[in-house]
């Protein structure tokens, strides 16, 4: 859109809320209505503007015939009396209103003449003060306004601690906000004013050396480019500083060296350019500028740059300053006749219509360039939207809106602020500091001499290589002072090791074995983890135990030993009694003497014994039994004793060739229980912390042991506490870090871990304190996590170089050693209940046999089954002899008459069946 085709309306919203539209008016308005322009000298921008808006609205006709003429005078900003006289002239020769001055002192002036003479007083500049004159509006936004816009940017980027760097006393008013402080806890801040004179370097040096990264900048737009271009000469301009610039003007600032610092630069601004309605009126300003100042011609450069970069803020708001005046004018007019009235400064007379018109202006709400323009009740704009700008590599680009009611809307997304993030890291060099420990960094062995970099290898250093690949930044590794990790004194409260080096800002980036842990968390920043681990402890191997003289007895239990003795005696008892039940027990002595006069038992008491040891050692003995329920004793013992002695012997090969370990510390828990092994841990690190820290009563045994220990049990390197280890030959535990151990017992032999983890943690990469590179080296961390990436440098690190593996043979022995156990009742007790199973069934069948006979004689010698029963039981439990004589029958018998027999009364013949074999 261009030349009279423009449409100045800007989707102008008007809302006036009288509007007296239908009212008719009696007399029209006057043809030509003048308005008055007061402007700096030198100020020409804003002159360009008056005229050229003044211009625009009468192409546009809003008044239909109405023209507005402008009457502009020029005044030296400080000169007041001028000012006075200027005014005087200006509303003598009829003005229905007074536009400008932009300086503070003059304006003053203006104002109370028009308040006197009732003439409305247009302003566009900066006022802090916080009432204004009846006849004065001003576009320019409310103080209270705009320092709450600063106090939400604050809180929007969580700072805790800023400096106030401000060029004068406005910049205070503008940032009352911040200064009332309403919470005291939320910040600390602190507030320098710039020196005169263009050198700010010294005070920017107080700032950086104050530790200061948040820096609220409030001076005249044109000594921004200065300070900011001084702080980066003295190195303020880092990832790690961050700027809120008050200017609203920051698009007037050459900011192509500070796009790439990677510092954050954020300020504010009222006019959106990308807004079709701006980019209309700034094709048509620079043609119209042109045509007032009539200075360029054709193909002049400046014609071409159709862009802000000339556009201030206040030229903005006299557009829109002038759009106001002729809408209140528009509706005045619908309401009432309006004449314009010559009026003299000396004189009583004011403007009959300067209150109305005043009070329409107040009235009314328009969409201008500035974006909404409305006032409140007392005639402020504290109503308005603006834009959060930020420094980027593509420029300033617009990251969210503000305004009273919302607040701050950061509408920039996480994945944005990363690619600036990474687009800054680009090429940039980073200080690493790191603490040699292996395998995670150490001094790489060459016969060459190595320099920079080269010097270093090891699981952290591929890990940074990779990270620095992913985001394209290189770095310079520096060692760190005493090989500290860091921790905290809790006297002083200072940092040590890496991380104050973090801390005091001369590194950013610390690597190593670095847990992650509560306290270094709150004062560095961590990224993702990338190993997970826990304390452990490390030991010498436990000593090979001499073979004992009754080492053969290991293979079983005690327990087992026991049962079986009691089985052998049990089995043996009962093998006894079954054979004097059976009768089939009960054998001729004399196989050749058909009649024999007794009958035999072998097995006696002894015999029974003899019989169950020979049959245990597999070796057999001369009895043999002869009746069903003896043999089923004598089956079901050579069944057991073949399963017992085949595990035995099993096992007892499994034990002889093992050699048996033995530690005299199995956990924590034993370490804490005993003090001839002394124990400790790395000196300034989170195992330290951790023993100190801890609540759990065996880990504060553990440490009121480790601190009272003289001489002291704490080392400076993981290094020195695997050598104390060694040297110390079992007197001395060291409690590392189970990775560390890991790495350590794959190459020495005869060190190992004992027991579990004692807790779980983490490492990470430590970086400043909010530091900007967190995010993007935590999602690198992920990627190489998620291809395996850290896995395999794992392996690399942990087993196949330098020397790993080594002790996987030793190990693989020590399991061995572990699985040569004593076999105790649950491994072998099924045998017991299959033996006493047999012995059950046994004694059954011996009972059986018993009856039978009982039977078989009470029938044949007609003697009553009780009888002989009783005379049977009678002659077994008495448990003597193994001789018995013969039952004869009672015919037979004539010892039977006499009752002389060892039955007592009765006589019995035994059948042939006791005869045979
Ligand atoms: N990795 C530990 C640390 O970061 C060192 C240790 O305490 O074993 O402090």
């Amino acid at each position: 859109m261009r030349g009279g085709g423009v449409s100045v309306g800007v989707g102008v919203v008007v809302m006036v809320v009288v509007l007296a539209a239908l009212l008719p008016t009696a007399r029209p308005l006057p043809d030509v209505i003048t308005i008055g322009g007061l402007f700096d000298e030198g100020d020409e921008e804003q002159k360009s503007a008056f005229r050229y808006a003044v211009d625009h609205v009468n192409r546009e006709n809003i008044l239909g015939r109405t023209k507005f003429n402008t009457y502009i005078e020029m005044i030296p900003p400080y000169d007041s009396f001028l000012a006075s006289k200027k005014v005087c002239q200006l509303v003598g020769s009829g003005v229905a209103a007074i536009f400008g001055p932009q300086s503070g002192q003059t304006s003053a002036h203006v104002q109370s003449i028009c308040d006197a003479l009732e003439i409305p007083h247009i302003e566009t500049r900066w006022d802090y003060r916080l009432r204004r004159d009846d006849y004065s509006v001003n576009l320019y936004p409310h103080p209270s306004s705009l320092s709450k816009a600063y106090l939400d940017l604050v809180r929007l980027f969580e700072w805790t601690s800023f400096c106030i760097l401000y060029e004068d006393n406005d910049g205070l008013v503008r940032l009352q906000e911040l200064l009332k402080t309403p919470s005291p806890h939320e910040f600390k801040v602190s507030i320098r004013q710039l020196p005169q004179g263009n050198n700010y370097r010294e005070l920017l040096k107080e700032v950086r050396s104050s530790g200061e990264q948040n820096i609220i900048l409030d001076c005249h737009t044109e000594k921004v480019g200065a300070v900011l271009k001084q702080a980066q000469q003295i190195d303020m301009m880092s990832s790690y500083h961050n700027y809120i610039i008050t200017s609203m003007d920051l698009h007037l600032i050459e900011m192509e060296d500070f796009k790439y610092s990677g510092s954050n630069i954020t300020g504010l601004r009222l006019i959106d350019p990308a807004r079709e309605e701006v980019v209309a009126l700034v094709e048509t300003w620079t043609e119209g500028r042109v045509m007032a100042t009539n200075r360029l011609s054709d193909g002049d450069p400046v014609l071409e740059q159709r862009d802000l970069s000339f556009w201030t803020t206040e030229t903005a708001l006299m557009y829109d300053a002038v759009k106001l005046f002729v809408l209140a004018m528009q509706a005045l007019d619908n309401s009432t006749t309006v004449t314009i009235s010559k009026l003299r400064c000396e004189g009583e007379e004011a403007w009959v219509h300067g209150n109305s018109l005043i009070n329409y202006m107040k009235l009314v709400r328009l969409v201008g360039y500035t974006g909404l323009i409305q006032f409140d009740s007392d005639g402020f704009r504290t109503d308005f939207t603006m834009d959060i700008i930020q420094l980027g590599p593509n420029n300033l680009t617009k990251v969210g809106t503000w305004s009273r009611k919302t607040g701050t809307n950061y509408t920039r997304t996480q994945k944005e602020t990363m690619k600036d993030v990474i687009q800054g890291l680009h090429n940039k060099t980073l200080i690493v500091s790191f603490a040699f420990n292996d395998p995670y960094i150490m001094l790489k062995e060459s016969a060459a001499q190595l320099t920079g970099n080269e010097r270093y290898e090891g699981f952290c250093i591929d890990l940074l290589n990779h990270i620095a690949g992913i985001l394209k930044f290189k770095y310079t590794l520096v060692p760190v002072p005493g090989n500290d990790y860091g921790s905290r004194n809790k006297t002083t409260n200072k940092w040590n090791g890496m991380l104050q080096e973090l801390i005091e800002k001369r590194a950013e980036m610390a690597i190593t074995d670095l847990t992650i842990n509560y306290e270094r968390e709150e004062a560095v920043d961590f990224t993702m983890p990338f190993m997970n681990l826990g304390i452990s402890i490390l030991f010498k191997k436990p000593q090979k135990m001499a073979p004992s003289l009754f080492s053969f007895l290991s293979p079983l239990s005690l327990e087992v030993w026991m049962y079986m003795i009691t089985a052998y005696l049990g089995v043996s008892i009962l093998l006894y009694i079954l054979a004097r039940f059976t009768p089939y027990e009960w054998q001729n002595p004399h196989p050749c003497d058909p009649e024999p006069d007794t009958l035999e038992n072998q097995f006696t008491i002894l015999n029974c014994l003899w019989f169950a040891i020979g049959s245990l050692l597999q070796q057999g003995s001369e009895l043999l039994p002869q009746a069903v329920s003896t043999r089923i004793v004598a089956g079901m013992w050579w069944f057991f004793t073949l399963i017992m002695i085949s595990s035995y012997t099993a096992n007892l090969a499994a034990f002889l060739t093992v050699e048996r370990m033995e530690s005299p510390i199995e956990n924590a828990e034993d370490l804490a229980n005993q003090d001839k092994i002394k124990y400790g841990s790395l000196a300034t690190g989170t195992t330290f912390a951790f023993f100190r820290d801890s609540s759990l009563p065996t880990y504060v045994r553990m440490w009121n042991f480790m601190k009272d220990a003289k001489p002291s049990v704490f080392v400076k390197s993981n290094k020195d506490g695997v050598k104390k280890v060694q040297e110390s030959k079992g007197k001395y535990a060291y409690l590392m870090e189970s990775t560390s151990i890991e790495y350590i017992i794959e190459r020495h032999c005869d060190l190992t871990q004992i027991g579990g983890l004692l807790d779980s943690k983490s490492y990470g990469i430590a970086l400043r304190n909010r530091s900007p590179y967190t995010s993007a080296i935590s999602s690198a961390i992920l990627a190489l996590q998620e291809t395996s990436s850290i896995e395999l440098l794992k392996r690399k690190w942990w087993s196949d170089r330098k020397g790993g593996k080594r002790c996987l043979t030793n190990k693989e022995e020590a399991g061995g050693s572990s699985m040569a156990s004593e076999l105790n009742l649950s491994n072998v007790g099924g045998v017991f209940v299959v033996l006493m199973g047999g012995m059950g069934l046994a004694l059954v069948v011996a009972i059986g046999e018993f009856l039978l006979e009982c039977w078989d004689i009470s029938r044949d010698d007609q003697i009553p089954l009780m009888g002989v029963l009783s005379n049977e039981l009678r002659f077994i439990f008495k448990c003597r002899g193994s001789s018995k004589p013969v039952r004869k029958k009672a015919s037979e018998s004539e010892v039977a008459s006499t009752g002389n027999n060892i039955y007592g009364s009765d006589v019995y013949n035994y059948s042939s069946k006791n005869t045979f074999t």
